[in-house]
Formats: C-alpha cells, structure tokens, sequence
C-alpha cells in the first residue's frame, strides 16, 4: 500500500506484548503514529492495464472491500503473529467467522464431531443449520477424549471445540483431540473466545484453525461486533477465501480499527482481569448462598490439572451456582450495584448473566440439565475494575441470595 511498509515482527523475534501494539502496522506516506482507518469500499487504479493486472493477480494491490481492506490487512497480521498462525481472515461477528471456518469446507455427506457444550448459536449452526444441506454432527461430552475418539466416522471431516466451554467452564483436553483428529485426518477447529490467544495457544497444542469473536476480550470496550479465522495459507485460499468474498460478511474497517486499538491493552486487561476472577472465585466459593463454583486454575474445577497446564490463568470468566435456584439467582443479579446485566463477555466492565433465562433459554430442559445449566447458575465476565470493589459487590449481591 506505500513504500514504508514496517513489520517490527521481520526484524526480531518479538514477545506477543510487543506484537499486540506493533504487529502488522503499517503507515501511508502520512507517517501517522496511529493506525489508520481506511473507510473505503473500493479502490483505483492508474491506469485500464494496471486494474487488468491487479485483477489477474499479476499486480499488488486491493481490489474491493469485500476482499480486502488495509486496516484490516494490519489486524488479520497482528492476530495471526500473536496466535502464531500462518495467516488470518476477518469476519462482521464471531458468527460469521465460526460459521465460515465449519461450512466452507464440507460437502453434504461429511460428519463433524463437536463438544456438547457451545456457545448456543454454534450449536445451532451444527444441529440445525448444516444438517439441512445433508452435514451430519455427533455431539460428546468434550471433556471425555474417549468420547471424541468413539464418534469418529469414515465420514468424519471436522471436529469442533470451544475450552474452556460457556457457560460452565469446561475444559476440553486439545492436544489429545488434536491428535484424534491427525490420526483420522479430521481438521481441528477451536473457538478459544473465552480463553484469549493471552491464556491459551491452541497452534501449540495442535489445532489446524482457531476461531474468535473480536467483540469479546479483543475490542474489550462493548463496542464493536467481530470475528477472526486463523489457520494455514492453504486452508484460506482453498476454502476460507471464495466463501468470504462470494458471500459477503466482510468487517467494517471501522471495527477492524477498534480491534488493533483494543489489541495494544488486551494482555494488561486478560491479566488483571484474571488476578479478579481468582478472587472472586474464592470468595463466592466460600459464601454460604453458593453450591459451587466453576473456575478452571481453582483445585475443585473438575480438569483443574489440565487447565492448569493448558491456560496461563484461570480466565476472566467464571460460573456459579446458587442454592436457592433461580428466585437466588435473580435476587443476586438486582442486587449488584457495579456489575451489570447482561449476556456480552470480555468486556472492561463486569458482566453477570443468568443463562437459564437468557444465552440457553431457547435449550430443552432435559438438555439445559445435561450442560449444567441449572436454575441457580451465574456467569460472572469479570472486568477491569478495581478488585476490591467487585469483591464488595459480589458479596453484598450473595447476601441479597441468601434472604
Ligand atoms: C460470543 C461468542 C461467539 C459469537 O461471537 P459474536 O461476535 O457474538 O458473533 C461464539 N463463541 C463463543 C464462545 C462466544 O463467546
């Protein structure tokens, strides 16, 4: 796009704090310190045979905002320097990126493997949308690795995990399912939403694609909805490349500029965060209006060892689940003075939900039970605010339970 095209990732090996501010910049001939945003939906060309060459692909260049933009050019290099990924596409929500990375690929009689526990429109997207076009699913309990290794079909193409999993934080072992999935040659696609490419490294354990939401840790601010597709440069132009642009859900550079802003604090927030979960973990695990807790680095989460080994921290999200069901629940919720309802995640500011009533509203009873989803859980998105303050909160809210 200009003469100075300045890749700091080029010249060093960088720690991923320095690629979150610098990775992917690139500066027009302004030489503007901050990332620009280019709000254009296409492009000119010099001359008839220069857009003749740039079409034929003879010639570098952008060609349409649907394919490409430079702003989101810098965020699709920044994230896949920071996952360690060969390449990245960008997408207009999570959705679109998800939904991408599972359909773009399969053909009707193909067989995907998934974790019961997904975020409720990715379960959509394998139960009821791809069965329509003949892509047949399995669902397993994504904790168990046997249970992965059991649903493995001739026709089995794609296998699909989110760890840890909403709303209960389950932890899925990914380098066992990884291995599962070379041996059969299935392709492993985790959405690593809840974890953040800060606390988890999904390459490393031998996934083939990772899926994000950008709305969530990575904007940070509630302000933007966004999706990346991480994979190989193969995966991209054979599959992930014709369906993006034929179909169309492109990310406003708009939006790909509030994630590169995002991107510089986002390992400051995912820790600080973190340190906040932890404690308030401990101290909702202790009070008595709570059955117990879900958090993945406390000793009592059921794959602790894993988590441990597989996250840096214990994330920014945990769950609950209060004795006194959902007349419990709703009392802890309008009780909270600083915390805010709502179903959004990742977020500076703390966010409890209650997804019995809300994010797994629309799942049968018998399947609400089966995913743990009771009438007392809460999930807890803990923000940036001061820690002392959301203790504060959180136990004044669990006294309000308790009455
Ligand atoms: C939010 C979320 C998505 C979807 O992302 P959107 O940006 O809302 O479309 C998918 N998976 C998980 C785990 C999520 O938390």
């Amino acid at each position: 796009m200009t003469d100075d095209t300045h890749d700091p990732s080029a010249a060093l090996p960088l720690s991923s704090d320095t690629i979150l501010v610098r990775g992917g910049l690139t500066r027009s001939q302004h030489k503007e310190t901050s990332e620009a945003i280019f709000l254009t939906s296409g492009f000119v060309y010099d001359s008839a045979s220069e857009a003749e060459a740039r079409f034929k692909g003879e010639a570098p260049g952008y060609l349409y905002g649907r394919y490409a933009n430079p702003t989101n050019r810098m965020l699709e290099e920044r994230l896949a320097a920071i996952d360690g990924a060969e390449t990245c596409r960008l997408a207009a929500s999570g959705m679109a990126a998800v939904t991408a990375a599972l359909l773009a690929p399969l053909r009707a009689g193909d067989h995907v493997v998934a974790g019961k526990a997904l975020f409720s429109s990715c379960r959509w997207v394998i139960e009821t949308f791809m069965p329509r076009y003949g892509i047949e699913f399995t669902l397993v309990d994504s904790t168990d690795v046997e249970a992965w290794r059991a649903a493995i079909r001739p026709n089995t193409k794609t296998f699909f995990l989110e760890s840890p999993s909403n709303p209960t934080l389950d932890v899925s072992d990914i380098a066992a399912v990884a291995n599962l999935a070379k041996g059969c040659g299935a392709r492993l696609i985790v959405d690593n939403i809840f974890a953040s490419p800060i606390l988890q490294r999904p390459f490393e354990l031998g996934a083939d694609v990772v899926v994000y939401s950008t709305t969530k840790h990575m904007d940070g601010s509630g302000r933007t909805l966004g999706g990346a597709i991480l994979g190989s440069v193969a995966f991209m132009e054979e599959h992930i490349d014709p369906y993006l642009r034929h179909t169309g859900p492109a990310m406003s550079p708009f939006v790909a500029w509030n994630v590169l802003k995002g991107l510089e604090t986002l390992s400051m927030r995912v820790e600080r965060a973190s340190a906040s979960a932890a404690r308030l973990a401990d101290v909702i695990a202790a009070h008595p209006a709570t059955n117990y807790v879900r958090y993945p680095h406390r000793a009592d989460h059921p794959q602790y060892a894993l988590a441990s080994r597989q996250m840096k921290t214990g994330g920014t999200l945990l769950a609950f689940d209060l004795k006194g069901g959902k007349q419990a629940a709703f009392a802890f919720l309008d009780a909270l003075q600083i915390v805010d309802i709502s179903n959004n995640l990742g977020d500076s500011k703390s966010l409890a939900t209650h997804p019995a009533t809300t994010t797994h509203y629309s799942f049968a009873p018998e399947v609400q039970a089966e995913l743990g989803v009771t009438a007392g859980l809460i999930r807890l998105s803990v923000g940036i605010e001061d820690s002392g303050d959301l203790v504060r909160d959180v136990e004044a809210a669990l006294n309000a339970a308790l009455r």
